[in-house]
């Protein structure tokens, strides 16, 4: 798995790492077992939050993770609501122990809410400070959040912001993507697939897919994710909770896409022109 720098962190992390949000609905010896395929596939960024499942997405990757926490690059998110200062403290002390853990890789704000971001992230420092997590981000930022979150936090702090992104929404290319990379700020693009609406084979859009990774011996959803990390700032968190979901997306990181398989790309999954709003799932 080809692995890259993440923003500012002096840590390598995998192009391709794992998504887990509504892993609680699968079954879970199956989810298991895929994280633990991940890991062995070297997509050890495994990205969770608070939220998810209320806790026992959480609780499910702590159980996966268990005897592995050395290998991961885990990363976990706060709700809005909880990001006062001590709010803050007290949902990452309760992420860690359901993750069953003392430390996060990771931790990012989930979307602006209305807590004062400077309170959130004198709590990031704090906990930081203390070694509970090792880097902090932001999650769903537009461009003015991303450029008032560096107006209170510092060049050089923020690890990433990561955003919807996938070939039927590429809106972050417009601004967002480029933002990113002039704050050196890694861009992690979620629901990569899209949330499981993946133009299927025998569409156009999905012959497309299959015909260039027919060339590359792997998947139209693995040329997917090649495409969407084909900017060095770029990382993608597939979902998948069965293990040979995860071998297939796995190959994602073993390709790479010639100009013209880009560029033919680009035209079965136009840019479109830049949203007023940035979307989000
Ligand atoms: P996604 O990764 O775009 O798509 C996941 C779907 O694709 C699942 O149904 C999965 O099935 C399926 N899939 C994966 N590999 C497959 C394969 N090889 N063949 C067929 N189907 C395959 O969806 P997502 O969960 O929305 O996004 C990914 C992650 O991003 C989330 O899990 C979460 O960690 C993160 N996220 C963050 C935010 C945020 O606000 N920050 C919002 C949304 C998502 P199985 O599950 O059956 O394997």
């Amino acid at each position: 798995m080809d692995l890259r720098q993440f923003g500012p962190l002096e840590r390598k992390v995998p192009v391709v790492g794992l998504g887990t949000w509504q892993m609680e609905t699968n079954d879970r010896e199956s989810a298991i077992l895929a994280i633990h395929r991940a890991i062995d596939r070297g997509l050890v960024h495994i990205d969770t939050a608070e939220i998810y499942g209320r806790g026992a997405v959480e609780e499910l990757v702590g159980e996966a993770i268990a005897g592995y926490r050395g290998d991961v690059f885990l990363s976990s998110k706060i709700h809005p609501d909880h990001a006062t200062y001590a709010g803050t403290l007290l949902s990452c002390e309760k992420s860690l122990r359901r993750l069953r853990t003392d430390r996060l890789d990771l931790y990012l704000l989930h979307w602006r809410g209305t807590q004062p971001l400077e309170e959130t992230f004198r709590a990031f420092e704090e906990l930081k400070k203390e070694g509970k997590i090792l880097a902090w981000g932001l999650s769903n930022f537009d461009v003015a959040d991303i450029e008032h979150a560096i107006d209170a936090a510092g060049e050089g702090v923020i690890a990433c912001n990561q955003v919807l992104y996938n070939l039927s929404e590429r809106d972050a290319e417009h601004v967002v993507q480029p933002v990113c990379e002039r704050h050196n700020i890694a861009f992690v693009g979620y629901s990569p697939l899209g949330s499981g609406q993946f133009p299927s084979v025998g569409s156009w859009r999905g012959d497309v897919l299959s015909g260039i990774g027919a060339a590359h011996g792997v998947s139209g959803r693995a040329v997917a994710l090649a495409f969407l990390a084909r900017r060095p700032s770029a990382f993608v968190i597939p979902k998948a909770a069965r293990a040979d979901h995860v071998d297939d997306i796995a190959r994602a990181g073993d390709i790479v896409l010639s100009r013209a398989e880009v560029d033919t790309i680009i035209s079965a999954f136009p840019l479109g022109p830049p949203k007023s709003k940035m979307p989000f799932v």
